[in-house]
Formats: C-alpha cells, sequence, structure tokens
C-alpha cells in the first residue's frame, strides 16, 4: 500500500473515533425521520379512531376463561376463511395484560376477575375483598350508583368465580347459597347462566335457588322471551342446568343468550354495563381437550360477532375483550418434516403464568394502550363511569 493510502486510511478512522467520542460525550441525539423506519405488523401506532365523545355510554366486558396468545392463534389458524380479515383485526387496541395475582405468578379465576372487577389485585379465592378480607367496590356497583343497568351473561355456572367478582364479597365460590343470597340483594338486572353441583354442601336445590333469585329477578323461560310492556324494566334472570349451555349446538348457546341480553340492556332508557363471560375454554384446557377448545372458540367468536355489530350500530358503546388467565399451556405447532401441518401441544393441565389478550374498540378504547396489569382493566372501567358521572350532574 502507498503511503498516502495509508496516511489517509488513518485519518479517516482517527475522524471515526473522534466522532463517536463526540456522540458520547455531548449526548447528541441521533434521530431518523419516520419515513426511514420499517414498521413490523406487530407495532403499536396509536394510531385510534376518535368517536363521538371520549367516554362511552355503555360499557360491555367480555372475558373467555383461560384464553392465552396460543388459543387466540390457534382460532386464528383454523378459522380464518382464506384470506379474509378475521373478528378480531375490528378491534382498534390490541393489547396484552399480565394477569398474576398478588400470590404470585399464577392466579385463579376469582383474583384475576375481582382484580378487573374492582381495580385491585388479591388473592386465590378471593371474590370482591382485597387481600386482608376488606371488601372491594366493583364496577357493576358503581355503575348500579349511577344509575346505569347491569347485566351478566355466563355459560358457566352463575356463581363461578369471574361473573361472582362482579357481584359478590366471599373468600371462594364454594358457598353457593351466600353468593345467590348476594346476586338476589344487588342491584345488578340481568343474569343468564348454570347451576352447578346442585344439592351438594351450600349448593341448594334447583326449586330453592330459583326461590332466592325470584326475591330480585323475573325468571324468564327456557326459550328466552322477555316480558312484554312494564315488566320489560324489571330485573330478568334465567339459569339451566350444569353444562347445558355448551358449545353452538348447545340450546341455548352463548350467542343467543348474549343477543338476548342486548336486547334487554339496549331497550332500557340508561347506559349499561354487562359482562360476557365464556368458561368453556378454561374447562376445555383443563382437560386438554383440544376438539372442545375449537369448538369454543367458534362459539366465542360468533358471540362477539355479535357483540362488535350491536357496539358499531350502537356507536356509544366500549367493547373490552380479554382473558382472566391461560389454561394448559396450549400451542399451535408443527415439526420439521411435518409443515404446514399444525398439531395442537399442551404443557399442563393447569393455569400458566402466561400474558393474555387485552382487546379494546369504541369510545374509550384508547385509555387500553399501555395496560401491563389486570387491576388496570378495573381501574380504567371505573373512571370511564366517574366521567358519566360528571356529564350527568
Ligand atoms: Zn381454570
Amino acid at each position: 500500500m502507498k503511503a498516502w493510502k495509508k496516511t489517509s486510511l488513518l485519518t479517516t478512522a482517527i475522524l471515526i473515533v473522534l466522532l463517536f467520542a463526540f456522540i458520547y460525550l455531548f449526548k447528541v441525539n441521533l434521530s431518523f425521520t419516520s419515513s426511514d423506519i420499517e414498521f413490523t405488523p406487530n407495532t403499536i401506532t396509536n394510531e385510534i379512531p376518535s368517536y363521538q365523545g371520549e367516554h362511552p355510554k355503555n360499557i360491555i366486558i367480555f372475558i373467555v376463561d383461560g384464553m392465552g396468545f396460543g388459543h387466540l392463534s390457534l382460532a386464528i389458524q383454523t378459522q380464518r376463511p382464506e384470506n379474509s380479515p378475521t373478528i378480531w383485526e375490528d378491534f382498534d387496541v390490541r393489547g396484552w395484560h399480565d394477569p398474576r395475582s398478588i400470590y404470585g405468578s399464577i392466579t385463579d379465576s376469582e383474583a384475576s376477575a375481582t382484580a378487573m372487577a374492582t381495580g385491585v389485585s388479591t388473592n386465590f379465592g378471593h371474590i370482591g375483598i382485597d387481600k386482608e378480607g376488606k371488601v372491594l367496590t366493583n364496577l357493576f356497583e358503581e355503575a348500579s350508583a349511577l344509575n346505569y343497568s347491569t347485566g351478566i351473561v355466563t355459560d358457566s355456572y352463575i356463581w363461578d368465580g369471574t361473573p361472582a367478582a362482579f357481584v359478590a364479597h366471599t373468600r371462594n365460590e364454594d358457598d353457593a347459597r351466600d353468593i345467590l343470597t348476594q346476586i338476589a340483594s344487588s342491584e345488578l338486572d340481568l343474569i343468564f347462566g348454570e347451576l352447578e353441583d346442585v344439592g351438594e354442601d351450600d349448593v341448594p336445590e334447583v326449586d330453592e335457588s330459583i326461590a332466592i333469585l325470584k326475591k330480585r329477578f323475573f325468571h324468564l323461560g327456557k326459550d328466552l322471551k322477555l316480558p312484554d310492556g312494564n315488566k320489560y324494566n324489571q330485573p330478568v334472570a334465567v339459569i339451566f342446568e350444569e353444562d347445558e349451555i355448551q358449545d353452538l349446538n348447545s340450546t341455548p348457546n352463548l350467542p343467543k343468550l348474549t343477543e338476548v341480553a342486548l336486547k334487554y340492556m339496549g331497550a332500557q332508557n340508561k347506559p349499561f354495563a354487562l359482562l360476557v363471560e365464556c368458561e368453556e375454554l378454561d374447562s376445555a384446557s383443563h382437560e386438554n381437550d383440544s376438539e372442545r377448545v375449537i369448538n369454543g372458540l367458534k362459539s366465542i367468536q360468533e358471540t362477539l360477532a355479535l357483540v362488535l355489530d350491536f357496539a358499531k350500530t350502537n356507536g356509544e358503546t366500549l367493547v373490552v375483550f380479554t382473558s382472566d388467565h391461560e389454561t394448559g399451556g396450549l400451542a399451535a405447532a408443527s415439526d420439521f418434516g411435518n409443515y404446514p401441518n399444525l398439531q395442537i401441544r399442551w404443557s399442563t393441565k393447569s393455569h400458566t403464568a402466561a400474558v393474555v389478550p387485552l382487546f379494546a374498540v369504541g369510545p374509550g378504547a384508547q385509555n387500553f394502550v399501555n395496560v401491563q396489569r389486570n387491576y388496570e382493566i378495573g381501574q380504567l372501567l371505573k373512571s370511564l363511569l366517574v366521567q358519566e358521572k360528571i356529564d350527568t350532574d
């Protein structure tokens, strides 16, 4: 190499070192215009459309017990018609939350649903109470005090952890009679679900269960026909037998129950807060029953389509879709040499520490962009009600 070339290379190297030293010492901010950055499909753009007003009139919280991103991936892989958008793309906010309980990385439904209903993290088996047992005010109690209608639709038994967290305050779900009594003395306007373990310890017989509920609710027939005229404004309930509500093939199914609930809530001349729970996925995942999971996902997507349709037409409804925890450690996977055929793999028959989906659409959805923990959902939902109070005062 000629001497002048060596000198020039050395000078260039020294200049580069000096440049980086300058950047480091004086903290020069290197910035690029946004057009230089290539976004990956999962990048959150924070471009949430604006709705009529920032605050929703109505809130629908849809909780799927036991659903993680593995279940979601399976739904997208198995139930997406070729090249068509999925129902999940209708949500403007698509994020996640960590559902851990105050006890540690794992949660049960009682603790996670309580966090989402009250805004406070709590311990295993705690329904509507904090870790010391202190009663926590839930979303529905605050909503009722502000003259909202409130309702629960579940494909599980009505004293199950998730629905109970939105209406009762107790240590666990074993005392069904106590939770039923609390439901009957609450301000709840609608409850559709099942009975389970009838006649066992602290679980009343069917007749007694209905008698307790009748203290507050007009008991609908299993045909779900709503009362006419002035009775339309009175609280309504309907209860089915254990496992009577299953997937789309059962009568009734979750979409049908949700449709009737939306008809009832939408006809009230006031705002409403409605919980829709699908528990089917948790039971199926505890048994690692892949076929039952796929059927459950069909039911969830059909119910979701109905809910999103209502919200879109209504224009003043926030829909928050989430899960209380993941069950089964499900993965849609394939081995080398077996591509592209998918197999469903399970890693446990229990709950996992996985983060779970949190999706939102409608007025107020933008608040859910940065959620990290389950209790933040409860805090946000409550704060949206508070704003409603200020508006109406
Ligand atoms: Zn479970």
